[in-house]
């Protein structure tokens, strides 16, 4: 998982609204409790053009 920032501006959010950046996948917000069947709904994520899950910063496309 990358550490550097992307161009994202959730990276400038404090609070950001998700745990993970959905363009590089970093932690950006520790505080966020995800669901842990987050799974469930990459594929959806992945048609809306999510890079990474915002919830566990897994890589959805490729
Ligand atoms: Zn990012
Ligand atoms: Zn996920």
């Amino acid at each position: 998982m990358p550490d550097t920032k992307c161009n994202n501006p959730y990276h400038g959010m404090k609070p950001a609204p998700f745990k993970h950046c959905p363009d590089c996948g970093a932690l950006i917000n520790p505080k966020i409790n995800v669901e842990s069947d987050c799974f469930k709904h990459h594929t959806l994520r992945k048609s809306k053009g999510y890079g990474f899950c915002p919830d566990c910063g897994i890589k959805l496309q490729k």
